[in-house]
């Protein structure tokens, strides 16, 4: 789905993402650990089209995508989901997953606004939409509260919810399980397994959470200062030396 061709890039002298290549197998989710400052970030920043690369290149299925704007990426069906515009604090969770398919369409949400929601609210074929997410997420519950009132995790899960409003194949996910608690860090867990099987979305994950990553990722590649120095299932990488020494070095 991804493939991640000797990528490089420097922040001034800083060489944060050096010559990396690996692929994101379609169907999988793929795993992207690494201690703080490895360059995952900034690897995922590039791949999602915010920053261009100093060389390298990245393909999606097949089609060089290096440097594309994010929005056209978005239309390609490559999310990030923290890119899919901000949650609206004063409009519902089902009100917010609405909005999406218009922006995926290119649809500017400030010009004409009052016209443009007129027209989303009147289309059944979304709200038929907006629900079904609703119910897959088991998130019906809260599809009337005020988006800005939601706790972190039903963030995450109405990101997760977001992306299911679009045509998104491949989905990069930077930190899923942070600020999450354990109850529904289970919940957004089993959401992206769903995801991935009954829907076939492509997942490339970076996450501090090694039983998250465990229990979802295969096969994992691991970042040190920039560079990829190793990839395999996380049993074990838990035995490789190299990984160890990158957590326990820094
Ligand atoms: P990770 O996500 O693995 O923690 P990052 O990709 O965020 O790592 O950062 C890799 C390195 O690049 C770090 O040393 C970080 O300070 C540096 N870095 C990241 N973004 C910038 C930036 N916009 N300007 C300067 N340095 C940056
Ligand atoms: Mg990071």
């Amino acid at each position: 789905m991804i493939e991640i061709e000797r990528v490089s890039r420097a922040f001034g002298g800083l060489q944060a993402v050096r010559e990396v290549s690996f692929t994101v197998a379609t169907g999988s989710i793929t795993g992207l650990i690494g201690p703080n400052g490895a360059g995952k970030s900034t690897l995922f920043n590039i791949i999602a089209g915010s920053i261009p690369p100093d060389s390298g290149a990245i393909r999606l299925q097949g089609e060089d995508i290096t440097g594309l704007p994010t929005h056209r990426l978005f239309h390609k069906g490559l999310v990030r989901t923290f890119q899919i515009p901000h949650e609206f604090s004063r409009m519902t969770v089902r009100e917010n997953l609405m909005l999406v398919p218009a922006a995926q369409r290119g649809e500017n949400l400030l010009k004409s606004w009052l016209s443009w929601w007129k027209v989303v609210r009147e289309d059944r074929e979304i709200l038929r939409r907006a629900d079904d997410v609703l119910a897959f997420l088991e998130i019906d519950h809260v599809r009337d509260e005020l988006a800005g009132n939601l706790s972190g995790g039903q963030k995450k899960l109405l990101d997760l919810g977001r992306t299911m409003m679009t045509d998104a194949r491949a989905v990069l996910l930077d930190e899923p399980g942070a600020g999450v608690n354990r109850t529904l860090l289970g919940k957004l867990a089993e959401a992206i397994e769903r995801l991935n099987r009954e829907r076939g979305y492509t997942f490339c994950v970076i996450e501090h959470d090694m039983d998250l990553i465990a229990r979802l990722c295969d096969p994992v590649m691991v970042m040190a200062n920039g560079e990829l120095i190793a990839e395999g299932d996380m049993a074990s990488l838990r035995q490789n030396p190299q990984v160890r020494e990158a957590y326990l070095g820094t």
